[in-house]
């Protein structure tokens, strides 16, 4: 069975990819290691970046992934910033702070998608699998599943319903997460 140390600490992440994902061995990463680093200005350049720093500290296969959110009428903001988006760095204050600046934008304005990178080091060559989910942005939070931006975010794939009134397995088959990693695993089956 192939083992893979996922090289994050966020829970939600981790109870996504392992749902997803059965038949992999999924390792958590070592206490001892500390968070990875992400300081890149791209959603792979942070994947790569995390996926790297596990291998360095494991020798073992390793997968990152690095998403968010990318909203249209605010430049692609907050992108790669999304967990940090708003001081306090807590979902309910993110998608506050996001309402805030969409006021005043009307729905068809409201597009966004959120995106996801996942990086696999460790197993051949370092690659990187590019997923996203494309949809709008609600005028008020609905639903309590899910995490971050979910109760906002209402998916072109689920009409009248957001990302948190979602199933765990309708989320995973539309999700940005699910994208990507669904490309990972064909090519990390395939070889190709
Ligand atoms: P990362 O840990 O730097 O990849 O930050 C990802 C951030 O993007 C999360 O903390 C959330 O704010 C947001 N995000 C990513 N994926 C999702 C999702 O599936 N639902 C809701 N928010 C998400």
């Amino acid at each position: 069975m192939t083992r893979i140390v996922l090289a994050t600490r966020n829970l939600h992440k981790i109870e996504e990819l392992s749902r997803m994902a059965p038949a992999i061995t999924w390792l958590p990463l070592p206490a001892e290691l500390g968070d990875p680093p992400e300081t890149g200005e791209t959603f792979e350049a942070n994947a790569l970046q995390k996926a790297h720093y596990c291998y360095a500290g494991t020798r073992l296969p390793c997968l990152a992934d690095d998403s968010g959110i990318e909203v249209d009428a605010l430049g692609g903001r907050p992108g790669v910033w999304s967990k940090r988006y708003s001081p306090d760095a807590t979902a309910s204050s993110n998608n506050a702070l996001l309402l805030r600046e969409l006021a005043g934008v009307p729905e068809a304005e409201r597009t966004a998608r959120y995106r996801c990178v996942i990086a696999v080091v460790g197993l051949g060559p370092p690659r990187v699998f590019d997923g996203r989910c494309e949809g709008r942005i609600a005028f008020g939070p609905v639903g309590d599943g899910g995490f971050g931006y979910d109760p906002l975010f209402l998916p072109v794939a689920s009409p009248g319903r957001t990302m948190a009134e979602l199933s765990p397995l309708e989320k995973d088959a539309i999700s940005h997460r699910g994208a990507a990693l669904r490309l990972a695993l064909a090519a990390l089956v395939t070889g190709v």
